[in-house]
């Protein structure tokens, strides 16, 4: 046995030694067995290992590692995602770099070289789980974009709409023209932000006497003025509700608007008087629907001013922003600017490129009959939420869900399976697209249809927006060469959605029908919204039944100094450093110690070297055995009968804590206590049986007694602590045959039987 415990050496040998083994792959299946079964939230296939996998990797590990000691048929299915958006943008920063762009390539071909990049790329995430000691079975690992999820994903697409539940509809969306694409709300961030404020003068009509010249309108946006449907006012409003039912000329089109009342307008903001653009504003854009205003927009997909702005058009956003506020300047449509304005702007969470709220057509999921069912399962305790507190995230989230925009403008996902006929009914597509001569078109079909073949339009098609009443069909195939393909794909969410189905072969495979619903969801409470709640409805709508029993949230990992990790704080923790330099073993049970009370907590560094250090003592305290053993050189009987009837009281006081420990331990973990059931099986074994028992062992006479009960504590003591330091532990349990006879020498601790309540009981 070596002298120094060296993890290096040990990780990649032991694992590999599981693999053999075939120790990950579920046993005892048995009908009237109940599995225990986790899916591992998919990490983005062409990514690397953050610190919240490994925290989320360690607590599922040690589930399941339990789990399978107990002998129950045990399953964790690993997977990764091809998360559309960022590995679009990852990859279109590596094509800017080679002095390219996206607009290079038809859609088609660009969608080929992103699945070349990931395919390359993806081994990465794949070793740093192995190299994490999961305990998955790879022999069932998943892709999201692998055939048999984007069949599933198909078949609940048409089941949905077949059932109503997939409608087209504009929709006011968050845009970013730089990104190109859509953003969820969750998904874009609020900057604080000056921006000079205008107040713009609207003319008043048919004034009476008293009345001002103009209504003073407070903007930051007077681009959006042209677009300006009407003013409103709040009715509650003594100074300004006078003016409701009255007119006003826009200050740039002079058409008239009318000035309506609307109790969500602020009187305390500006002037009490505001501009409803509801093709450009999300507000507004609620107002509208309920006021029934038009939408008239005024901005193309590129983030530029459309022929509406006339003498504006073409410029983008911030030019033409101040190119309009100099000619109300001029027109003397200013009142005056307030250049120190601070106020919450939005942003993506890419880039932090400014949003630009716009009205699209999108394709939607009716949510009400699907939450519904999905809400009650937690209110009525069929899935149950750890922490109990998180429940009210997914309360509120239930309550606050409206209908779901699934379609993403980017070429890396699943696409919509649906396709435009080019007939007069849909002349008004809007297509983006390569032509022979490698040039971007863009333009409605109708128009370019008299220069150019449906056949050159479809094969260098880069994008499409269909009006929203435009006539589709949905088909996986191509339905022939007069029609056009969707080009928007699903959101991620969408796919990973049905994770739990996918993973397992719903409808009709073995998997599918042996292990689910799942047992225990585990992840980080920040994808409660995005991704539990769906999986929850896609599970009921589908099946009938929520996915999992349980859901384990974990806190977030911050960074030492508290604060949230960023590159442009310089705070990330880099995983791979500590695992190199402390062990897996001991960043495990390190991160694992943080997850006391389920809220974020800050990196515990400290930690993970006092379980380096506990890593060091696990083995020392092995060595320290093996020469007591070869020193005493007689046989030593295995802790039975004969033993417990010459216990002193401090062999009874060793036996008793182990017992104690064993029962708390138990009791701990089916209350995902992990951080406390850690706590425990390190003091006993350090407290308790190093320190306490070992230096008594010394000075016994009836050695064969004191040593048989050290072997049966510290065998038992280590069981426990697999699930948590899985390698130093199985590491240790090599050297047991070596010091030990049957019947402990069971082949791996990765499959020996787990200490239960009778652990001192003998037979
Ligand atoms: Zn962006």
């Amino acid at each position: 046995m070596d002298k120094r415990f060296d993890h290096k050496k040990v990780e990649k040998e032991i694992y590999e030694m599981w693999e053999r083994g075939d120790y990950f792959k579920p046993r005892n299946l048995d009908s009237n067995k109940k599995p225990f079964t986790i899916l591992l939230p998919p990490p983005n296939a062409s990514g690397k290992m953050h610190i919240g996998n490994v925290l989320m990797i360690a607590i599922e590990d040690l589930m399941v590692r339990w789990h399978r000691m107990k002998g129950d048929p045990t399953l964790w299915v690993p997977g990764t995602d091809h998360a559309g958006f960022e590995t679009q943008i990852t990859f279109e920063r590596k094509l800017k770099k080679e002095g390219k762009s996206r607009f290079n390539y038809d859609r088609k071909t660009l969608y080929q070289m992103i699945w070349d990049f990931v395919q390359k790329n993806r081994g990465e995430i794949e070793s740093q789980i192995k190299q994490m000691g999961a305990s998955v079975d790879w022999s069932r690992y998943t892709f999201t974009l692998d055939d048999k999820v984007i069949k599933t994903v198909y078949d609940t697409f048409e089941k949905m709409y077949q059932d109503g539940l997939i409608y087209r509809d504009n929709y006011i969306v968050n845009y970013c023209p730089k990104c190109g694409t859509t953003f969820a709300d969750l998904e874009i961030k609020h900057v604080e932000r000056k921006d000079p404020l205008y107040y713009v003068r609207y003319p008043l009509l048919h004034r009476q006497k008293g009345d001002p010249e103009y209504l003073v309108v407070a903007t930051v946006r007077p681009e959006t003025i042209m677009v300006d449907t009407h003013l409103a006012v709040n009715p509650k409003d003594e100074k300004n509700s006078k003016w409701i039912g009255k007119k006003v000329r826009n200050p740039l089109t002079d058409e008239e608007m009318e000035i309506l009342g609307d109790r969500f307008v602020d009187p305390e903001f500006g002037t009490g008087i505001v501009k409803l653009t509801p093709a450009h504003d999300k507000h507004d854009w609620e107002v509208g629907l309920k006021h029934n205003l038009p939408v008239r927009s005024m901005l193309d997909m590129n983030g530029k001013l459309t022929a509406v702005a006339g003498e504006f058009a073409g410029l983008k956003v911030k030019p033409a922003r101040e190119a309009i506020a100099k000619k109300l300047e001029r027109k003397g449509l200013i009142e005056k600017v307030d250049y120190d304005y601070e106020h919450s702007v939005s942003v993506c969470y890419k880039g932090g490129h400014d949003i630009e709220p716009m009205v699209l057509p999108n394709w939607f999921v009716k949510v009400d009959p699907l939450k519904k069912p999905a809400h009650e399962a937690v209110k009525n305790g069929q899935v149950k939420i750890f922490p109990k507190w998180q429940e009210i995230t997914y309360h509120r989230w239930m309550e606050e869900m409206r209908d779901w925009p699934i379609s993403r403008q980017v070429v890396w996902g699943i696409r919509i399976p649906v396709w435009y006929k080019i007939s007069d009914q849909n002349k008004r597509i809007r297509v983006v697209f390569k032509n022979q001569a490698d040039e971007v078109v863009s333009g409605e079909v109708g128009k370019l249809l008299e220069e150019y073949s449906i056949k050159e339009i479809k094969s260098g098609l880069q994008s499409l927006i269909a009006p929203k009443e435009a006539e589709f069909i949905i088909s996986r195939k191509d339905p022939g060469d007069d029609y056009l393909p969707e080009t928007d794909t699903f959101d991620t969410w969408f796919s990973s959605g049905q994770w739990p189905l996918v993973t397992l072969g719903y409808p009709d495979g073995k998997d599918f029908k042996y292990f689910y619903p799942t047992s225990v969801l585990e992840t980080g409470w920040e994808i409660i919204r995005f991704w539990v709640s769906r999986m929850i409805m896609f599970g009921i709508y589908l099946t009938g039944k929520p996915p999992f029993e349980y859901v384990y949230l974990h806190g977030l990992v911050r960074a030492r100094d508290g604060r949230k990790m960023s590159k442009s704080l310089g705070n990330i923790i880099n995983p791979e450093e500590y695992m190199d330099k402390y062990g897996v073993d001991a960043l495990r049970m390190g991160l694992i110690s943080g997850t006391a009370n389920g809220k974020d907590f800050r990196f515990p560094h400290d930690k993970v070297v006092a379980y380096r250090n506990f890593a060091n003592k696990i083995w020392n305290m092995t060595r320290f055995m093996q020469i007591m053993f070869e020193q005493w050189n007689k046989p030593v009987p295995f802790y039975n009968q004969e033993i417990v009837n010459r216990l002193t009281n401090e062999d009874k006081q060793v036996l008793k804590a182990l017992e104690e420990t064993v029962k708390e331990v138990e009791v701990d973990l089916e209350k995902f206590k992990f951080a406390q059931a850690g706590e425990k099986i390190y003091h006993f074994l350090w407290d308790e049986v190093a320190n306490f028992y070992i230096e008594r062992v010394k000075e016994r006479k009836d050695k064969e007694v004191a040593l048989s009960v050290l072997r049966h504590t510290f065998i038992n003591g280590i069981k426990l602590l697999h699930p948590f330091m899985p390698f130093v532990t199985e590491a240790v349990w090599k050297q047991i045959p070596g010091i030990f006879n049957p019947p402990y020498s069971e082949k791996a601790l990765i499959i020996s039987s787990w200490p239960n309540e009778r652990v001192n009981q003998v037979h």
